[in-house]
Formats: structure tokens, sequence, C-alpha cells
């Protein structure tokens, strides 16, 4: 990559970024280091993540959505310790400068950035294989983060909007399933809404949270083992979507199918969290930006770490046929 080059690239995210430069950034781009001013009574929530081409997306995805999704999954996890999202900071490794690839990766990513308010305050741009390095930064009130460890017994589970779609949009991606209107979990793949709001809302109310990135399943175990504590999910409760529920009817999806989607597939970015009956009664009358599902009851030692149930009887033999569906 020539000087030029990199010039170009610098120029083209610092005047976008300069765009939605707030006072809290004190020094931004420009500079060895960004300077951050963090308001009295807040901590700084801090993650980042890597995709990597091939690996976390296909080479051959739309820029507009890498650029997209690139943030979106760091904001949800400053979403699920109930962070506001305030800075990012992107890394570029790049095989060769294309102008119309950064035009469109970086409308994706200001897109979600501006409607996030978020400041772009840094970044790094490297000749490689391609892959992208976000890291989100965000606040959180003194002592109120949302932790795995909090849940209590008799807390009830709950998850926001519907669960399964992102993981069906990758399986139908890969042509594992034949669906008769895969746009819409495609969608839900690539263009995933980190739930930032519902995440700060729920610092007032909920016990623990986390977000769905690995499937429903494996992130409430991480709940569970943080919490020292065991879970019950009904699965006549899981939340699936009115696209998911046609594909059903139209048999292009069975329901098993579906609640293993809905169980272990990844790619939801969804709120898990756990909240006390007398908090959710609170919660529940407040406007929510998002649909809120009770899925299952945070519950005293019980065989079974976690134990699935249909209509209040025990489905946990039937795991082993949900086995072969597993991706990994
Ligand atoms: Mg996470």
């Amino acid at each position: 990559m020539s000087l030029g080059e990199f010039d170009l690239i610098k120029r083209y995210f610092k005047q976008a970024a300069l765009k939605n430069t707030h006072a809290d950034v004190v020094i931004g781009i420009g500079d060895d280091c960004a300077i951050l001013d963090v308001p009295e009574g807040y901590q700084l929530a801090v993650t980042t993540d890597s995709l990597v081409a091939g690996v976390h997306f296909f080479e051959d995805v739309c820029a507009y959505r890498l650029g997209y999704k690139s943030l979106a999954v760091n904001l949800s996890d400053l979403a699920a310790m109930g962070a506001l999202p305030k800075w990012v900071s992107l890394a570029i490794t790049l095989p060769s400068v294309d102008e119309k690839w950064l035009s469109e990766f970086s409308r994706g990513f200001f897109e979600l950035a501006n409607k996030h308010n978020i400041s772009l305050i840094g970044g790094d741009t490297t000749k490689g294989p391609l892959s992208i390095t976000v890291s989100a930064k965000g606040i959180v009130p003194r002592q109120k983060a949302l932790l795995r460890s909090g849940a209590n017994v008799g807390d009830l589970i709950c998850v926001s909007s519907v669960l399964g779609n992102g993981a069906l949009g990758l399986a139908s991606k890969l042509d594992q399933m034949q669906l008769k209107e895969p746009d819409s979990f495609v969608d839900a793949l690539e263009l995933t809404e980190p739930r930032n709001e519902l995440g700060v809302l729920l610092t007032h109310y909920a016990s623990s949270c986390i977000d769905i990135s690995d499937g429903l399943l494996q992130d409430l175990g991480h709940i569970v083992e943080a919490s020292q504590c065991c879970a019950t999910v009904k699965l006549e409760t899981l939340p699936l979507s009115i696209a998911m529920q046609k594909e059903i009817e139209h048999q292009t999806l069975s329901l098993d199918q579906a609640l293993h989607y809905a169980l272990t597939g990844g790619d939801d970015y969804e709120l898990l969290f756990t909240i006390n009956e007398q908090h959710y009664k609170q919660l529940i009358l407040q406007t929510l930006p998002v649909a809120i599902t009770v899925i299952g009851e945070v519950v005293e030692q019980q065989s079974q770490k976690i134990q699935l149930t249909n209509n209040d009887e025990s489905v946990s033999s039937q795991l082993s046929g949900w086995d072969h569906f597993k991706q990994n």
C-alpha cells in the first residue's frame, strides 16, 4: 500500500468521523492517542471483536453489511453490560485499496455509529488478508454494570425479540436449508440490531445479562456457571419470528429444527437476562424498545444445569436428537 493509499483511507474515515464528534472527545483522530472525558459517576466499558474474512464472514459479503455488522457485534457486547455506547476505534487490514469497497464499508459502519451517536476516535490500517477489528467503548453508572454472575434462584429468565433467525440465515447461505423466503433470515444475520436501549434500561431491573452470540443454551450456560445456579427453559415459550412460523407452515422447516435454531443458533445478538418477579412487573410497565419474553426460571441445584421442559414435561432426552444439526 502506498503512502497515498493510506492517506486516502485515513481521510475517508477522518472526514466521516469529524461529522459526529462530541464534546467528550477531547482529542480524536490525528494524535497518537484519543483523549476522552468519562462523566463523573460512570465507569468505562470496553469490548473488542475481530472479524476475519472466510472465518467470521463470507469473503463476498457486501461491504456495507460488513461495516454495519462489525460495529453491531461490539455494540451488542456493550448492551449486554448495560453500557451506553460512546466511542469506537477501528482497525482494518485490506489486501488492496478499493475505493468503492471503502465507501460502502464506511457507509454501513457510520450508519449504525450515527444512529447510536458514537464517535470514531481512532484506528489503524494495514495491508494483508481482509480483517476488521472494532473496539467499542461505553459508559455505565458506577457499580451498575450487568454481569453474568448476578442471577438468583427464583429469578425469571427473559429474552428480547425472537430467537434463531440469524442462525437460520447462515444455514440458508450455506445451502443447508432451502427456505421459501430466506431474505429476512439473511437480513437478521447480517443487519443485526444491537439492543443498547434495552440494555441501559435493564441496569435498573435485571440481575444478570448476556448477549446471545453463541446460542441460547450456551450463553445461558455462561450465566448459570457464573451465578452458580441452574435453570429451566420452557420450549413452548421460546419466541419464534413470524417468518419462521411461515416456514413451518410451508414445511420448509420443522418445529424441531426451529427449536434447534432457537436453542443453539448463534448470531441472534438478543439480550438474555434474569430478573426477579417484582422488578419484572415494574419493567413491563415501562415503554420497552423491543418485545421481551419470559422463557424460564432460575432454580436451585438439579441434575442438569439447564433443564428443558415442554408443557411441564422434561424433554432433555430429546436433546441428543438435535445434536446432528450442530455446525461444529
Ligand atoms: Mg457477548
